[in-house]
């Protein structure tokens, strides 16, 4: 049993606590809202429980947002491996580099984390027809988990999308809109036509529950190094839900009793061509500017516009963690060098990873022994054209 409790503001405004039984998106005040478990009494929770549990996210249930008896929409998502990268740490001049491989998730991302706990609450509440502007994984990830749960997809995409994230899409049966622009059009046309309509709009952080999916791989790094968190953790950042879940994961279970000392610093990487949390963190700016003329070939990192960019920023700060962004040449250098020496198919967001890594490290912020893991979001195979 769970014991989600509750939404609240993730500023918070005051406003609230909202009813996990009805369908909420954003705070009255327009800020995200996150979902809030009764903690208290989870302390009973012992983490001991979870050695013969099944080996997904949902290993973790009594922290994910279900009512009652709810069954979760699952495809086997997450409990991906941690991998230790001893090749390519040697490349950079470092003992302890692990590589969490997200592209073993269904769809080929961590896209499928987010999803699976979004469908699973628009299944609950009763919503019919689900809506999503997406980059590409975000889409293929909804429509997957919508046809697992006989639900109608509508998808929004970039016109400019590369061509198996629309195939993909249709496999599953959703229906296919591309839209002239980046993912913030894609978001207006997708709430335009949605809203009049009463869609479930499942567009990042303006539902509650992609995050409960996404903070589960903070969960994870937890209980597959022993409940010993890392020194250092590379995310490629765009909408944020990665960073801000995984933050919330560490406070989850702190309160909970499971880890306690420092927290690992927080690394966001963005692409040179859209890079305005890298931007703001320089800045010292409580939020991020709109970043104008985004381009890059990590579709999952161009995003101008994040709705969570002050929770992102936040955890950097509150972690001691630092932003930095990398070029495209870079990211797919990186992808040649985490296939090369370590076996594992990256995205050009996983190349990014690596990127960050040999800058940090030539700055002299990651010492020699430290505990580093980078996060390979995606797998390359929609991707190939990059490569050639
Ligand atoms: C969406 C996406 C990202 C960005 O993730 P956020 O958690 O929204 O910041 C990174 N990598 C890949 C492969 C993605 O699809």
């Amino acid at each position: 049993m769970s014991y989600f409790s509750h939404l609240e503001c993730s500023v918070p405004c005051g406003a609230g606590p909202y009813d996990p039984n009805k369908i909420h998106h954003l705070c009255a005040c327009g800020a995200p809202l996150l979902a809030r478990y009764d903690l208290a009494r989870a302390r009973a929770w012992s983490r001991d429980t979870l050695t013969d549990r099944e080996p997904t996210m949902w290993r973790y249930r009594e922290m994910m947002p279900l009512v009652n008896a709810e069954r979760p929409v699952t495809l086997g998502e997450g409990f991906t491996p941690l991998i230790h990268a001893t090749r390519l740490g040697r490349a950079v001049g470092l003992t302890s580099v692990h590589i969490k491989d997200e592209s073993l998730n269904p769809t080929n991302s961590f896209k499928a984390r987010g999803l699976s706990a979004a469908v699973t609450r628009a299944f609950h509440l009763g919503a019919k027809v689900l809506a999503i502007p997406s980059a590409g994984n975000a889409a293929n990830a909804m429509a997957a988990y919508a046809a697992s749960a006989g639900l109608e997809a509508r998808v929004f995409m970039p016109r400019d999308v590369k061509a198996p994230f629309i195939r993909e899409c249709q496999l599953y049966g959703a229906a296919v809109e591309l839209v002239d622009g980046l993912i913030t059009d894609a978001g207006r046309v997708a709430a335009e036509k949605g809203t009049p309509l009463g869609w479930y709009d499942v567009s990042t952080l303006k539902e509650p529950y992609r995050i409960e999916g996404k903070k589960t791989m903070g969960y994870e790094l937890a209980e597959q190094s022993g409940w010993r968190l890392p020194d250092w953790i590379i995310y490629p950042t765009g909408g944020g839900t990665g960073m801000v879940g995984m933050w919330k994961a560490f406070d989850e279970m702190e309160r909970l009793g499971w880890i306690s000392g420092p927290r690992p610093r927080m690394v966001t990487v963005q692409a040179a061509g859209c890079a305005p949390i890298v931007r703001a963190f320089d800045a010292h700016h409580e939020k991020a500017e709109p970043w104008v003329g985004a381009h890059t070939l990590a579709d999952g990192l161009r995003v101008p516009r994040a709705i969570g960019d002050f929770l992102i920023l936040r955890a950097i700060r509150e972690s001691g963690g630092t932003a930095l962004a990398v070029s495209d040449e870079e990211m797919v250098a990186g992808m040649r060098e985490m296939g090369r020496l370590e076996g594992v198919s990256a995205a050009p967001e996983g190349g990014a990873a690596v990127a960050a890594l040999r800058h940090l490290v030539k700055r002299g912020a990651i010492r020699q022994a430290e505990v580093v893991v980078l996060f390979n979001t995606g797998g390359a195979l929609k991707y190939l054209e990059v490569l050639e």
